[in-house]
């Protein structure tokens, strides 16, 4: 079964609840949203309530806890120990983090890896696995995805090379994910049109069932380009059959398909619409739209 979502909001009145409602109101089975502002670390308590009526929400419509995903904020740099304090800070907050996912049930937490900044790659990816085996429990049931990452500035994880080596420091392994990100990849410099030779080479090196979630976005950028700029699904330089032929792979059909894609602005950014369920219907039905902005328009415009 395909499983699709996107990125949804989760606020300190709502919690579990919003969320799930958001996604369904897209057509989605899976989702993922950040426990607050995603540049920032200010969280909420996790209310019980809240969960337990989610979990009622979820159960109705057939949405499975496995398939929802959180994503760390990606301020948490784990790879820069220069300032000793951020560097703990980081370390405890995903702690918190960890231990608020699974209060709502979650299994999943992506993480950005982070970023050397003024040390060198190999001290970065050993910041890393050192703040992992702080932080990892034995018997924690989240499991930590580490997303691949475009390699912009001194971001590490462009390579799944460096994945590779993080699972290979960390203890507790069996304790991390990986999380594939196709603008990510693309502009990391992988080829997201032979999609099945990266499995292939991802498989040798990491093993397919390491991936635990794919965002799927298309880029504004070229391959290679190191700049991280999504684009919606069709809209890049990735294209739609591309993206369709990551999303339908048969390796990966349990795995999550999360959309990032930006909102669409309209009048002069005085308006700003969320692309999602539009997005969605183009991929159940794998047809390209090319009249995607116009239609998210007027679905906004009747609803108001
Ligand atoms: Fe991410
Ligand atoms: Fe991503
Ligand atoms: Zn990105």
């Amino acid at each position: 079964m395909l499983l699709i979502g996107s990125h949804v909001s989760f606020t300190s009145k709502e919690q579990l609840v919003g969320s799930v409602k958001e996604a369904i109101s897209y057509g989605a089975n899976s989702f993922m949203f950040y426990t607050g502002a995603p540049q920032n670390t200010k969280r909420c308590k996790i209310d019980y309530d809240l969960t337990v009526e989610a979990r009622n929400i979820l159960y109705e419509n057939n949405i499975e806890l496995k398939n929802i995903i959180v994503h760390a904020p990606y301020i948490i740099n784990l790879a820069n120990n220069e300032k000793k304090e951020s560097y703990l800070f980081a370390i405890n907050f995903l702690k918190e983090e960890i231990k608020r996912v699974g209060m709502l049930g979650i299994e999943k937490l992506v993480l950005h890896p982070g970023s050397y900044v003024n040390l060198d790659l190999d001290t970065g990816i050993d910041n890393v696995i050192n703040a992992l085996n702080e932080v990892i429990t034995p018997n924690q049931n989240v499991k930590i995805c580490i997303e691949t990452m475009a390699g912009k500035g001194s971001e590490i994880c462009f390579d799944i090379k460096h994945i590779k080596r993080i699972i290979n420091g960390v203890k507790h392994s069996e304790k991390l994910g990986v999380c594939l990100d196709t603008c990510h990849l693309n502009d990391a410099g992988y080829d997201m049109s032979k999609f099945d030779e990266f499995l292939d080479e991802f498989d040798k090196l990491i093993g397919i069932d390491k991936i635990k979630c794919v965002h799927v976005n298309d880029s504004k950028n070229s391959i290679g380009s190191h700049k991280d700029r999504h684009e919606n699904i069709g809209y890049g330089t990735i294209g739609f059959d591309a993206l369709i032929n990551v999303i339908y792979n048969k390796r990966l059909c349990d795995v999550p398909k999360i959309l990032e894609t930006p909102y669409v602005s309209f009048n002069d950014k005085q308006r700003v619409l969320p692309p999602y369920k539009f997005e969605i219907d183009m991929i159940k039905n794998k047809k390209f739209n090319k009249d995607l902005y116009e239609d998210i328009r007027k679905y906004y415009e009747r609803l108001k």
